[in-house]
């Protein structure tokens, strides 16, 4: 995997090279704190996208790379979101982490392509998870006639991506189409 910018996490260590080492833990990996949460919230999210990739759709070439963004941006602001999880111990992965995701779920319902996606937590529910509210500005391809499908599909998936997959509790979902866009674009 190619990644532009190095993320060093507190104990010195790069983000990714807990990456690269998700399946064979170290040992400095096992003892360190900061390298377990950060490999947790990586996990979550590899098999949060790992799902949403193996839906039939094209999955962007740059997927990994804006997971990876996100969380070391997210890292450096200390803003997590706990998910709720079925063991002990809680998950955390950060908002904007959620939103790479949910952002990936919104494009794959076709004709539309998220611009930006906001999370906000506004609570916790009684499982420990993040309730949050979440707003989509998409844009609709220039000649869908099926706008209300597409954004029911939406919908559909981005409530499905957060609640069954990441384990947040979306307490509200805005829909905002702003431009069109024409293909090739
Ligand atoms: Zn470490």
């Amino acid at each position: 995997m190619e990644v532009n910018q190095d993320y060093e996490l507190p104990c010195g260590r790069e983000l990714e090279t807990v990456w690269e080492n998700l399946d064979e833990v170290d040992d400095h990996q096992a003892d360190c704190v900061h390298c377990r949460t950060a490999r947790e919230s990586l996990l979550a999210l590899r098999s949060a996208t790992q799902e949403l990739i193996d839906e039939p759709d094209p999955t962007p070439p740059d997927l990994v790379g804006r997971i990876m963004s996100a969380v070391r941006a997210e890292v450096r602001r200390g803003q997590m979101l706990d998910l709720s999880a079925a063991e002990p111990g809680s998950v955390e992965v950060s908002e904007q982490a959620v939103a790479v995701v949910l952002r990936y779920a919104a494009d794959s319902a076709g004709n539309v392509r998220a611009r930006r996606v906001r999370v906000r937590k506004v609570g916790v529910d009684d499982s420990g998870a993040a309730q949050v509210e979440v707003e989509v500005t998409l844009a609709t391809r220039l000649g869908n006639t099926s706008g209300a499908d597409t954004l029911a599909r939406v919908r559909e998936l981005v409530s499905a991506a957060a609640t069954s997959r990441v384990g947040i509790s979306l307490v509200s979902l805005n829909l905002l189409v702003e431009d069109v866009y024409e293909d090739g674009e």
